[in-house]
């Protein structure tokens, strides 16, 4: 079966060596050692957070890919111009009656959290509280009329209707979805009318994706992905989290400070192609390591 696998950079920044790593890995999946023909690459850029993303973040990605000799099959992609396929997807979970409006500040959620002897966790710190979950009908119906409001999934409601379900992940087999343990996630964001799980679930199989490449570090949000994927009656790629690129302090490249970017390894004359060819070999760069965890 042909594959097609995507590169999907969020343009808040300059990439990284962590992301070249990435990339070349997700090309490789599609066309092999580099040679074109095979699968399909794709390039997708994940603006939906629009006070962050900035056009001259887009042209850095474009002219790095082009530098590192990684080409895409057609043009690129960007998340902001699709926001009515992520809304009918949205309006889809309405009508089944698992989702919800939130209305809570990230200071509501955080003194809400406080407050709890004992609140969940999950991958990425306490899990929402569920505050707005149990609103009234009556009380939901007003505040919706007049304020701003994200969109959160009802996760027991769906998890219990969904039933059962797994994945395949290259490193770790047959793995067994747990979304629940996230909670109930925000599914359109207050200010960007989708949230990072709706729109790349959406996007993955809108473009045909069998092969989703991304670091282990998105490995969790995959549960979320999983669940939606059998809600939207999505087929499932799949994955392969590949592990991140550490320093030689050990700590990941995204937040370490001072990583090189690819704009200035590609202003200072390092050779892309050469360093695409070593990444695509599994060898990396002097003062870099893959993460064990
Ligand atoms: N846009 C995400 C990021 O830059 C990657 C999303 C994905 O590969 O699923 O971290």
């Amino acid at each position: 079966m042909s594959r097609t696998s995507r590169f999907a950079p969020s343009p808040t920044g300059r990439l990284h060596l962590g992301h070249a790593w990435s990339a070349v890995q997700a090309h490789a999946l599609a066309r092999g050692d580099g040679a074109t023909g095979g699968g399909r690459f794709l390039l997708r850029i994940e603006d939906i957070d629009q006070g962050r993303s900035r056009p001259e973040h887009v042209e850095a990605i474009l002219a790095d890919l082009a530098w590192l000799g990684i080409d895409h099959d057609g043009p690129a992609v960007f998340q902001s111009q699709r926001l009515a396929l992520y809304a009918q997807a949205l309006e889809q979970l309405k009508a089944q009656g698992l989702v919800y409006p939130c209305f809570c500040t990230r200071a509501d959620i955080a003194r809400e959290v406080a407050a709890s002897a004992s609140a969940p966790h999950g991958s990425d710190g306490p899990v929402y509280p569920g505050t707005c979950r149990s609103l009234s009908e009556a009380v939901r119906a007003e505040r919706l009329a007049g304020e701003p409001h994200a969109w959160r999934i009802d996760m027991a409601r769906a998890v219990a209707g969904a039933g059962p379900l797994t994945w395949h992940d290259a490193g770790a087999g047959t793995v067994i979805a747990d979304p629940a343990a996230q909670g109930d996630v925000v599914l359109a964001r207050k200010d960007a009318g989708v949230s990072y799980h709706l729109a790349v679930t959406v996007d993955d199989a809108a473009q045909g994706v069998t092969d989703v490449v991304r670091g282990r570090d998105l490995f969790a949000a995959t549960h979320v992905h999983r669940l939606l994927q059998a809600l939207l009656d999505l087929p499932t790629p799949d994955y392969h989290h590949h592990p991140l690129l550490v320093g030689s302090d050990g700590a990941r490249l995204a937040k370490r400070h001072g990583a090189p970017t690819l704009e200035s390894m590609r202003l200072a004359g390092v050779d892309g192609r050469a360093l695409a060819a070593d990444l695509r070999a599994g060898r990396l760069p002097l003062g870099f390591a893959l993460a064990t965890a």
